[in-house]
């Protein structure tokens, strides 16, 4: 490689280093140790960037080939345990993460089929405590949906998912990988609100699920990011922990899944804002690859 080429992709990957740390930054990431990682992930082996008056004189020895982030073509299934979970709960219906399933068919219901069987539901008790059934929101042709637990207060007294805290967090993580809110599609697992923000339980879940698997019938988005441990659970029926499997492409019925962490969860921990970025720029870069082979 000549050294116009090597300065070059220098400029190329400190760009990106930057616009990073800049959607890092927006999402309150420790954006110091970010742009390490970073550094780090692109692999620049003894590149010295001096700068001067501001701008950037770069003198790199080496340049070794950035680690790719693009999702592997195979989902990495996880391996299958042969010994039971010993933290599972006893009443768990879920085993651990099966083969795939047969893909989905293309559904000819619309969402507001779905929501219209759904009506003034009453099928679990949620419907008690709940102001009103929060539906699944969002472009009926998104390519990426998110799914959620249930709905918070906020969400029962608007009638929209994820528009309290961990909402807004979520639009800041879908403008980081370069989308809009109004482009994706979001749901969760339950539609009412649990009293006192419980989790819902399994049976609650076991209830409400099979709607938000309609809804993904019909829209057949291409990429379905699940947020936290009960969306993957009932997703993909499993009773793997968030921890363990999030940032691997997973399978449901045809559609890639990545599990990442709650937003909830990012408020409490942000230090765990770091993984969830990894993450979705796998989501981004699988979405960037299938637009570039369409
Ligand atoms: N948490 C969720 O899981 N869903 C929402 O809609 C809001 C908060």
């Amino acid at each position: 490689m000549n050294s116009d080429s090597t300065v070059d992709e220098i400029s190329e990957l400190l760009g990106s280093l930057r616009e990073n740390a800049q959607y890092l930054g927006e999402l309150g990431a420790e954006t110091v140790e970010l742009v390490e990682d970073r550094v780090d992930e692109l692999s620049i082996a003894s590149a010295s960037v001096p700068v001067v008056n501001g701008s950037a004189d770069y003198k790199a020895t080496a340049v070794v080939s950035p680690k790719t982030t693009t999702a592997p073509d195979e989902f990495p299934a996880i391996k299958t345990r042969s010994a039971p979970i010993k933290s599972a709960p006893q009443d768990t219906l879920f085993g651990d993460l099966k083969p795939p399933e047969p893909s989905l068919s293309q559904s000819s219901e619309t969402l507001e089929d779905v929501w219209r069987d759904i009506g003034d539901c009453t099928r679990c008790g949620l419907c008690e405590g709940r102001t009103q059934v929060v539906n699944t929101y969002g472009n009926p042709k998104a390519r990426l949906m998110f799914v959620g637990e249930a709905p918070g207060a906020d969400e029962d007294a608007q009638g929209k998912p994820f528009v309290g805290r961990a909402g807004q967090l979520l639009t800041k993580i879908i403008e980081a990988i370069g989308m809009k809110r109004e482009e994706v599609l979001i749901g969760n697992v339950n539609r009412c609100r649990p009293p006192g923000n419980r989790q819902p339980t399994l049976e609650e879940a076991a209830i409400c699920r099979p709607f938000l698997f309609r809804e993904i019938a019909a829209v057949q988005p291409e990429v379905i990011v699940v947020l936290g441990n009960t969306a993957l659970r009932n997703l993909l029926e499993t009773r793997e922990g968030i921890s363990r499997v999030r940032g691997q492409f997973q399978n449901f019925r045809g559609i890639k899944v990545m599990p990442t962490f709650h937003p909830a969860y990012l408020l409490r921990d942000p230090s765990k804002k770091k993984e969830t970025w990894e993450d979705l720029k796998k989501v981004r870069d699988y979405l960037d690859g299938l637009r570039q082979s369409q």
